[in-house]
């Protein structure tokens, strides 16, 4: 089994390293696909998200990352990737990630779709949440790889303050 795991991963959270961790004894390879999403207004650019999921997945030997444009299924076959992986966290997830998941049967039926589950202290973080949270100057670093909150911390340095 070869794993693409699509997200935006803006920024990659302790969460979703959480499947990462539980899906790689599981496969040969896990891909972690970071979409370039455009209908999205993201925080890191792809080049930040790119390069934070690497620095925080540098530990597992069978965990790539990419950037990821266009259709899942079609980047999922060029990557010779036969299965997906998305996280269920709670069951709101569950309308959106259905609705996904068979749509991206229909578009190619060859691809499965897998659902894990995070740690339970990780089914409430979210990276949207997390954004949310450390703009309004709450501490995230429970739910963050120290990369990632520094780049975070960072980040918000830069903005002007009304945007803080
Ligand atoms: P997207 O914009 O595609 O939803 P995300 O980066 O927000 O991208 O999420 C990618 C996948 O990771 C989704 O399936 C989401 O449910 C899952 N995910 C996000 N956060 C967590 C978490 N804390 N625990 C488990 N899965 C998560």
């Amino acid at each position: 089994m070869i794993i693409l795991y699509p997200g935006s991963f803006d920024p990659i959270t302790l969460g979703h390293m959480d499947l990462v961790k539980r899906a790689c004894t599981m496969c040969e390879k896990i891909i972690v696909g970071v979409a370039k999403n455009h209908s999205k207004a993201h925080m890191f650019s792809l080049e930040e998200r790119l390069e934070l999921s690497e620095a925080v997945l540098t530990d597992f030997d069978n965990v790539e990352v990419v950037p990821l444009d266009g259709l899942t299924v079609e980047a999922a076959k060029a990557l010779g990737a036969d299965t997906l992986l998305r996280g269920l966290r709670a069951v709101s997830d569950f309308e959106y990630e259905f609705q996904m998941a068979a749509m991206n049967r229909k578009l190619n039926a060859e691809i499965e779709t897998m659902f894990l589950m995070p740690d339970e202290k990780y089914s409430y973080v979210s990276s949207s949440l997390v954004r949310e949270i450390a703009r309004l100057g709450g501490d995230v670093s429970h739910f963050l790889h120290p990369i990632v909150h520094d780049a975070l911390l960072s980040h918000l340095k830069t903005l002007p303050k009304a945007d803080n």
